[in-house]
């Protein structure tokens, strides 16, 4: 019997896995995939709040020799004017990465097998086990083998947004709001970003940065209620997109070369009850939103690092394992909630209110405020703090608006 079966083996579960066996938990992480492994679906951006995990967690060096580049400055170019800066650092760090997946993920998963953790590749679950109405493990076999049952004292979904254990232990889903915006992406050799550009249009948004092997990601979001349009000629419209919106960057993809094809898609925003008896859910599985902000993977080692400290304060008696996760939901969502709002707002990609519009008006001429702004997305400023009327008065004051 394991203390605990983690299921799914990228951001939040191997991240979650690495930290309970440093704690010297016995722990099997099974993913239906085999690392190193892409996850198609992912713009991968994380935020100086997630490389200071990384570097909390002794990976970030094994990060930066993957010669992915760092990136350290905003751009969000409105057209006729535009704001460019730094966000506050996060522990002392001020770097940004946007590492391929097939690199960040088989990093986090080798880091838990050091830690002692069990990998169990290419294994794909089929249901959870139950004793009355606690979940006591899973089921799975590999492709064409047979069935295999695991127990354990926790079980834990880290299994993305179609989560498998969520749906089985019916966990409750709320605050939930359709797809709002999603992107259309590809991967330019031959294109260099100069950090996190974006490039607001009308209903939808390009953007961009440089990951590995010198590529440049450069995507376009599009509203929801224009995907079947978008879908019909994909190219054509991204193309049409980044010359409209973004002059200068499309000029500079006129000197490179696509060398993948597109990828992109709509994903729902919803948060779901964490845990029940004998199981919880971390990452996309518990908790999803909009990926404008670019938030997913810096949010799934959080929910990791908080659920690892949940599972610990329980099991070394310190608390009830109902009081600690009862702990772990309140705390996730109380951190997460004002994002949460802001990114559902901000992927309407609808032109800016008035407030908005003021406040960005107000920032051009306010270099500290514009890095704090900044400092929303890299998740070094809290929302309330940033939009507290305090706030806005200083920099509508400063600016004599
Ligand atoms: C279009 C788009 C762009 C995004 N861009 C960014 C970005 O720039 N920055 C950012 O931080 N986030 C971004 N995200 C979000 C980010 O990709 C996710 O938040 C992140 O991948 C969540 O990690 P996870 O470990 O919770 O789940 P996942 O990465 O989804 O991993 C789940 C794992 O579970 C495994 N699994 C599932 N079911 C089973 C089963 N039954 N048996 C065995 N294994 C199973 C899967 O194989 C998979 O490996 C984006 C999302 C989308 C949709």
């Amino acid at each position: 019997m394991y203390d605990a079966i983690v299921v799914g083996a990228r951001c939040a579960g191997a991240s979650l896995a690495m930290l309970l066996a440093r704690k010297g938990y016995r722990v099997l992480l099974v993913d239906r995939t085999t690392f190193p492994s892409d996850l198609a679906l992912s713009t991968h951006y994380v935020h100086q709040a997630g490389i200071a995990r990384l570097k909390e967690w002794g990976l970030l060096d094994a990060l930066i020799a993957s010669n992915c580049p760092p990136i350290t400055r905003f751009h969000f170019d409105f057209g006729a004017f535009a704001l460019s800066g730094s966000p506050p650092a996060a522990n002392g760090v001020v770097e940004a990465y946007a590492p391929r997946r097939k690199v960040l993920d088989a990093l986090l998963a080798q880091a838990a097998v050091a830690a002692g953790a069990e990998l169990r590749e290419g294994f794909s679950v089929q249901d959870v086990l139950w004793d009355n109405d606690t979940v006591t493990g899973i089921r799975g076999r590999r492709q064409g083998g047979d069935d295999i049952s695991d127990t354990a004292r926790m079980t834990i979904g880290a299994d993305g947004m179609h989560s498998l254990i969520a749906r089985a232990a019916h966990a409750p889903e709320y605050n939930t709001k359709p797809p709002i915006q999603g992107p259309y992406f590809s991967y330019w050799s031959g294109v260099r970003m100069t950090g996190f550009e974006f490039y607001p249009g009308l209903y939808r948004g390009a953007f961009g940065w440089m990951t590995n092997d010198n590529l440049a990601l450069i995507g376009v979001g599009f509203v929801a209620k224009d995907h079947p349009t978008v879908r019909a000629n994909i190219e054509a419209a991204y193309l049409q997109a980044i010359r409209d919106d973004a002059p200068d960057l499309a000029e500079r993809m006129a000197g490179g070369r696509r060398e993948e094809r597109f990828v992109g898609g709509l994903v729902p925003n919803y948060f779901r009850k964490p845990y029940g008896p004998g199981w919880a859910l971390v990452g996309d599985a518990g908790y999803l939103k909009d990926p404008c902000t670019a938030e997913g993977i810096t949010d799934a080692f959080e929910s990791a690092a908080l659920l690892a400290e949940a599972l610990d304060s329980a099991w070394t008696g310190r608390e009830s394992m109902a009081a600690a996760l009862a702990a772990y939901e309140h705390t996730r969502n109380e951190r997460a909630t004002p994002l949460y709002e802001f990114t559902c707002q901000l992927a309407t990609l609808a032109p800016p209110a008035p407030d908005m519009q003021r406040l960005l008006s107000a920032l051009r001429t306010n270099q500290e405020q514009t890095n704090r702004f900044f400092g929303l997305f890299a998740q070094t400023v809290s929302v309330p703090e940033f939009f507290a009327p305090d706030n806005m008065q200083h920099i509508f004051e400063a600016s004599g608006s």
